[in-house]
């Protein structure tokens, strides 16, 4: 079939990668960017720069939003709400659930249907096999526009919710920046010891990569947290908060910033307090999940 006409609006690193895949595809791509310059090179390679977000609005039926977060589709789309009837617009920046919950009613009540996304890849990756997109809202309007979508990332569609594709979004980073955060602060307490972090932290990295067996033993990763089972003996909740203390300690000795392994022993001290002690670590999930969960 024909490539449909595409707008992208915000051209930050996210905004041009998907503008160059879009015209790669061969999709007619219109533009707009705060700072007008941004689209120079993009304009080069075939993307029409729109005058006014008006002018990108009317251009395409599907509106692609890559901006900083969801206070800035206002101010782009609050002048450009006349143009708005009948589009879908597909909002691929980051902000909280509620945010986008409340933006999707905001389009709605214009007339247009809000697709919220999140994108599960950095600037160089959009476009290609690893990437994928998380995404919500309205099925109709996914679906009518998926296949334009896939070029940009393997679409994941989470449900009607629009709230979903930020929140699964965010609990991915909350995976990823705890992670880098835990690499820094090892390395930080490797180097008030005196060992260099370009020696100590492939060693990390090491470490890093056998993670992945402590939560997926082979059968179905997660089980844990949905039946509140926690069983096994090599990694109890005792064992794994007296280390958690002791990484406290040499953080209070050393000199490094605490605020990290207080915040890990707490999960374990409060899941000891709870009676877990003989469960596996697993259980501090039953200290730190919402009161009333959802599932
Ligand atoms: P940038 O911050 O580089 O780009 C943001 C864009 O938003 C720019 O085009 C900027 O315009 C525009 N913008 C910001 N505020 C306003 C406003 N008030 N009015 C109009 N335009 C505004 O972001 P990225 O391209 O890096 O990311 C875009 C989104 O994608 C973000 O939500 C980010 O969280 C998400 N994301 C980023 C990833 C990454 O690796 N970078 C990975 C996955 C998701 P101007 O050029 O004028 O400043």
């Amino acid at each position: 079939s024909t490539p449909t006409p595409v707008t992208l609006v915000g051209l930050g690193p996210m905004g041009q990668a998907m503008v160059r895949t879009l015209l790669a595809a061969g999709h007619p791509v219109t533009v707009w960017n705060r700072t007008p310059s941004r689209a120079d090179a993009l304009v080069a390679e075939g993307a029409v720069l729109a005058a006014t977000p008006a002018a990108a609005v009317a251009a395409s039926d599907l509106v692609v939003l890559s901006l900083t977060d969801y206070a800035a589709m206002y101010d782009v789309l609050g002048p450009a709400v006349a143009a708005l009837r009948g589009r879908t617009v597909v909002n691929l920046s980051s902000d909280t659930p509620g945010t986008t919950r409340a933006a999707a009613r905001w389009v709605a009540e214009r007339g247009a249907t809000l697709v919220t996304g999140g994108v599960m890849t950095p600037a160089p990756g959009v476009g290609t096999a690893d990437a994928y997109v998380y995404y919500s809202g309205p099925e109709a309007a996914f679906r009518e526009h998926e296949a334009t979508l896939a070029l940009l990332g393997a679409p994941r569609y989470l449900g009607e919710d629009p709230g979903l594709a930020q929140l699964l979004y965010q609990a991915q980073l909350d995976v990823f920046l705890t992670a880098l955060s835990g690499v820094a602060h090892a390395a930080a307490l490797a180097q008030a010891a005196g060992v260099p972090p370009t020696r100590f932290v492939p060693e990390a990295l090491a470490t890093l990569a056998s993670t992945p067996a402590m939560i997926d033993d082979g059968t179905a990763p997660g089980t844990e947290f949905e039946t509140g089972e926690h069983p096994g003996h090599l990694s109890t909740a005792t064992m794994m908060g007296a280390t958690a203390a002791h990484i406290l300690g040499a953080s209070e000795e050393l000199g490094v910033d605490t605020g990290l392994p207080r915040a890990i022993l707490s999960h374990y001290e409060r899941a000891l307090a709870a009676g877990h002690g003989r469960d596996n670590w697993s259980a501090i999930f039953e200290v730190i999940k919402a009161r009333t969960p959802a599932v």
